[in-house]
């Protein structure tokens, strides 16, 4: 891709690289990573990651690399790994060659604590995991040291090699890096490095039974892969001094900068891989790619676009302040993004049979029906109009309140791309007394939905031929959770806040003719009623099923509109 136009406004990571080039810093090379831990599907929040450290690749003539962070073997798998990089090759960034697997630097990280061992500057501390915490401190009190703190050298490399042949059991010894027990930042106060976990590895299988902690296979990695500017969120900026501190005692080759800025938040749903994890293992939503989960395969089956995605991170932007992103704004760069894209169709949600009085039994009619209103390169399709058509039950009121502009009894509206009718007699249902169907007449001098003599109706509506409809299933989807940040509820039980009605299946929606064999991912416009995505796993040719992305109201467009006004 293209280097980008250097804006006039660039953001303060982006001010740190350019200053970093002025100084011919890394020899003016730009390199970046996406590192995901494989314990679960990428969110949106992930997406901001990619799109900033991918995208500052691009800008800058530099290379990202993907890199898993898979230390913690006990929540890692080979079936979130493959998950994420389809989503981050979905999303539209490529790490070409460079894929690696922190599990892959084992053998050199384990070389890095043998040589922090020699040097004094680490140690194999046997105290239980609740004396460590105890002897640690608090943000007011100094911790104190490990009675095992000054264990000999040529002692702490026979201990830790021990650990690593296997000889010792889960939780019974660790490795410390040997720092300063009272020092103010508690991630300073002496870190375990390494820990006993006898548990298979989704990669190196039982090679190794001791694994390396985050903070210090991460800057090492960074350092081992040559990345110049190490972007991380906020909650890092305390461990900075330790990523730091790791990389000065070994003195690597390369130093990268840690930079840190404000993960994304997005109104009314969650982001953390544990919480969805949680939806997903009580069965809150279907899977990880719920139409209605905030992760990027749940988006994609919902029919957002990778191009929507990246615009959104666009103008979400990065800076150090956390907020919490209003979920409207994610929506409307999915309209803005479908809008240009989608081609309209017609497709009847809750439907009401209208009988033609006066139009012949058997004629049918196909009319042309252009697919985008503002892009007549998309063309057109024939849609069959006979007899007996489907209308919205909404689009008709016996007793319509001023302001309905719809069907009503004697009242005339445009059928769209096809004719204008008028409302002549309702039928009901005996016992009920619910109105089962509609009788109308049309008036033939107005094909195509405009009338010769001028004369104006105020409704125009979708519909479908009842002969020639396709019957779908209809997913709509609502927000996850009732309220705008879940986790901030008195209720700590964040599950107790899910939507009861995210999600409304209808059944049997008569749709037009053309939709029939349309392909899982496909977008459409069904008029008047939102964007729609044909299901990719439950939709057949047998079976169609469509997934709304969103509705046609831009909440977004309104609350701009007031901040304007
Ligand atoms: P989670 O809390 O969702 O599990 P994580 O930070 O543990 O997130 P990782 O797999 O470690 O998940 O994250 C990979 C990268 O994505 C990291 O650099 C992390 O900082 C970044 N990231 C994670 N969540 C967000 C977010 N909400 N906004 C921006 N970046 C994020
Ligand atoms: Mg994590």
């Amino acid at each position: 891709m293209a280097r980008k136009e250097p804006s006039a406004s660039i953001d303060f990571i982006r001010a740190i690289i350019e200053e970093d080039l002025r100084a011919n810093k890394h020899g003016g090379r730009v390199v970046t990573r996406f590192p995901p831990e494989p314990n679960g599907y990428l969110h949106i929040g992930h997406a901001k990651s990619i799109c900033l450290n991918f995208g500052i690749a691009q800008e800058y003539n530099g290379i990202c690399n993907l890199r898993f962070d898979d230390t913690n073997p006990i929540k890692e798998t080979t079936e979130y790994v493959e998950s994420i990089k389809e989503d981050v090759r979905w999303i539209g960034y490529d790490w070409g060659d460079r894929l690696y697997f922190a599990s892959d630097y084992f053998e050199q990280l384990y070389d890095y604590a043998v040589q922090l061992i020699k040097r004094g500057k680490a140690y194999v501390d046997s105290l239980s995991q609740e004396e460590i915490r105890d002897y640690r401190g608090t943000l007011t009190a100094p911790g104190k040291n490990s009675p095992y703190r000054n264990r000999s050298i040529e002692d702490n490399l026979d201990l830790f090699e021990r650990m690593r042949a296997g000889e010792f059991e889960d939780g019974t010894h660790v490795l410390r890096a040997k720092i300063d027990m009272s020092h103010p930042n508690l991630n300073m106060r002496d870190p375990v490095i390494y820990r006993i976990r006898h548990v298979t590895h989704h990669r190196t299988g039982d090679r190794w039974c001791i694994y390396p902690m985050y903070d210090f296979t991460h800057c090492l990695s960074d350092a081992i892969e040559g990345i110049t500017h190490s972007i991380c969120t906020q909650e890092y900026e305390d461990h900075r001094p330790l990523y730091d501190w790791f990389l000065d005692e070994l003195n690597t080759p390369c130093h990268p900068k840690q930079i840190e800025f404000a993960r994304l938040n997005l109104s009314y749903t969650v982001m953390s891989k544990r919480k969805l994890s949680k939806l997903v293992e009580g069965g809150h939503v279907s899977g990880w790619d719920d139409p209605r989960m905030p992760t990027i395969s749940g988006m994609r089956r919902r029919g957002y676009t990778p191009a929507a995605i990246r615009n959104f991170c666009d103008r979400i932007g990065v800076a150090k302040r956390e907020s919490i992103v209003d979920m409207a704004l994610l929506e409307h760069c999915v309209r803005e993004d479908l809008n240009r894209i989608a081609p309209r169709v017609m497709g009847v949600l809750r439907p009401l049979r209208v009988v033609i009085d006066n139009y012949p039994q058997d004629l049918v009619e196909e009319l042309d029906a252009p697919y985008h209103p503002e892009d007549p390169g998309m063309g057109s399709r024939k849609v069959p109009f006979s007899k007996v058509l489907y209308i919205e039950q909404d689009d008709f009121m016996e007793k319509p309140p001023r302001k309905f502009f719809r069907l009503a009894p004697g009242r005339e509206v445009r059928l769209r791309y096809a004719y204008y009718i008028k409302c002549e007699r309702l039928i009901r249902d005996e016992k009920t007394g619910e109105i089962v169907e509609i009788h109308c007449s049309y008036d033939p001098q107005t094909k195509g939905g405009w009338s010769k003599d001028g004369r104006k109706v105020k409704g125009t509506l979708h519909w479908v031929s009842a002969a020639h409809a396709i019957p779908a299933e209809i997913r709509l989807y609502d927000r996850l959770f009732t309220v705008e940040n879940p986790t901030a509820e008195k209720d700590s039980e964040f599950t107790n806040y899910l939507n009861p009605e995210s999600l409304k299946v209808l059944k049997n929606c008569p749709v037009e003719p053309s939709l029939g064999g349309a392909s899982g991912g496909s977008h459409y416009q069904f008029e008047r009623l939102g964007y729609f995505c044909v299901d990719s796993k439950d939709s057949s040719n047998d079976a169609l099923v469509f997934n709304r992305c969103v509705t046609l109201r831009d909440t977004w467009a309104k609350i701009l509109k007031k901040q304007q006004a």
